[in-house]
């Protein structure tokens, strides 16, 4: 099969979060699998290009319409870790992906209702003809849209599509006038409760919706999360347009990319290990301690990695950070958020905390450290408030870290409490709790550090049932290619 991508983020060459990562690793998954796998991002000035090998043009001319005229823009081409990716450039003043970052921008609808038509005008310009042409969240909800209304029409009678939503939370709400801009005529027939017509506010469209009622096949990422975005607000009020669109709907956890994310190999990581040798994942934990210069003790390292959002659980994790340091634990937090008094409020914490020899905030982004997080610390916080799949804590089984985290989506799908789990004891690799008050994480963090003290034996069996766990990319690859199968012959 042929199979094309089409996403606002890919590893390592334009990571935000987990999106970029499931891009990435999805499309490797199903390359060694045997079929061919391209993927469509925008050309961002602040992409990683250090991970882009030969970049070239690839397609000189492409005219993109956009209200009565058409944009100019460039197609590149290049290798990402193995991947193809098609890069585009739009040459208008609107300066699209000339921003010095991936999202937060007023005119972001824009933005991407322009990458969506670009993206199908490039497949059908270069006479590309993809069996599947697999859309990830509300930036590319809208080529569904495009392409059932007007490029079916055009030369892509064949495609077939399939949507994967990552986030429910953002869902891509504009006003009608983006209809003109990318050339859907009739706002009447697209703002309509049937179609794009956002479920809250009847003056305005809804990317995400779009998305659902107009492909052949919608995703989230975890199988609990699907029930949660039906059957709970987590859905953000899409819950009754899932309802009605229940027969094409279905969660898939996502998978790993063990190439990228493995103790044995990893290149970012001074020392190797795996579950037989735990002394070498202390020598990086040695090693974690000199590079952000905390004491050496006998204590467990607790971290929190992520994208320091409302979604995350912000108040859980600086609770989990005094927590660590009032009961003798080290505690360190790479993360960073796009909003600015969030952001504000972490470097206070950080300046307050400066002179703790037991704790290190690193308030950006760092892809580098984050590895040597993941293999230096004992254990790993995840506290969010909902959470569609989750990654850090498939990383942290991985790299033998032990995850606690509340029992939602995709962490409740993939963590499983050592204490109180209805699992076999074998299967249980973690501590998980219910509720978002400080309490719920306080018992979760209590019985996780005394056992780090009083029963090392018992957590290093934790350790190694967690990384003997299989969080591959294996099934979901499958899973993925049955659902492409199935849409094809639609
Ligand atoms: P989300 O997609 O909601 O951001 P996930 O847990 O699915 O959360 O994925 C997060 C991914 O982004 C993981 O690979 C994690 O290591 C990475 N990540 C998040 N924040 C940072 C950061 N500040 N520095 C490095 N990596 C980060």
């Amino acid at each position: 099969m042929h199979i094309m991508m089409v996403a606002s983020e890919c590893a390592p060459v334009a990571k935000v979060g987990g999106l970029g990562d499931v891009v990435y690793g999805l499309s490797r998954e199903l390359e060694l699998r045997g079929n061919t796998v391209e993927i469509i991002l925008p050309k961002y000035d602040c992409m990683r290009y250090d991970h882009i090998w030969e970049l070239d043009i690839s397609y000189k001319d492409l005219w993109v319409p956009w209200y009565q005229a058409a944009i100019h823009c460039t197609v590149w081409s290049g290798l990402v870790q193995g991947r193809k990716l098609f890069f585009i450039e739009p040459h208008s003043p609107d300066n699209f992906f000339n921003r010095g970052d991936y999202y937060g921008f007023s005119d972001e609808h824009m933005r991407f209702a322009f990458f969506s038509r670009a993206a199908l005008e490039f497949i059908l310009k270069s006479g590309k003809q993809p069996d599947i042409i697999h859309c990830h969240d509300w930036q590319t909800g809208l080529i569904p849209v495009l392409l059932f209304e007007i490029y079916k029409y055009h030369g892509l009678e064949h495609q077939r599509i399939c949507y994967t939503i990552h986030n429910f939370r953002h869902q891509g709400i504009a006003g009608v006038e983006v209809l003109q801009a990318i050339q859907l005529h009739r706002p009447e027939y697209y703002l309509h409760s049937d179609r794009l017509q956002d479920n809250f506010n009847p003056n305005a469209l809804n990317f995400m919706k779009g998305g659902i009622v107009y492909s052949n096949f919608v995703t989230t990422v975890s199988p609990q999360h699907a029930w949660e975005a039906r059957y709970t607000d987590q859905g953000y009020g899409l819950g009754h347009t899932l309802h009605v669109h229940k027969d094409k709907f279905g969660g898939i956890l996502n998978g790993l990319d063990y190439g990228i994310w493995n103790p044995e190999i990893d290149p970012h990581i001074p020392y190797h290990y795996t579950a037989n040798n735990l002394t070498e994942k202390y020598r990086n934990k040695e090693a974690l301690r000199n590079r952000l210069l905390l004491k050496p003790a006998y204590k467990p390292i607790i971290a929190y990695i992520g994208r320091l959002d409302a979604q995350k659980g912000v108040h859980l994790i600086r609770h989990g950070l005094f927590y660590s340091l009032w009961n003798d634990a080290q505690f360190i937090l790479l993360g960073s958020s796009p909003e600015k008094s969030t952001n504000d409020y972490f470097w206070h914490l950080k300046n307050y905390l400066n002179d703790s020899p037991d704790c290190h905030l690193e308030i950006g982004f760092n892809e580098e450290l984050a590895h040597l997080i993941y293999a230096g610390a004992d254990m790993l916080i995840v506290p969010s408030l909902y959470e569609p799949c989750g990654l850090t804590q498939i990383i942290g089984l991985r790299y033998g870290t032990v995850p606690i985290v509340r029992a939602v989506g995709g962490l409740a799908d993939t963590v499983f409490d050592r204490d109180h789990s209805d699992k076999p004891e074998q299967q249980r690799n973690g501590y998980v709790f219910q509720n978002t008050d400080y309490t719920a994480l306080e018992s979760a963090m209590h019985r996780a550090i005394d056992l780090w003290y009083n029963g090392p034996d018992q957590f290093h069996q934790l350790i190694s049932q967690g990384m003997a766990q299989d969080y591959s990319w294996r099934y979901a690859g499958q899973d993925y290619i049955n659902i492409y199968e199935h849409i094809r012959c639609q």
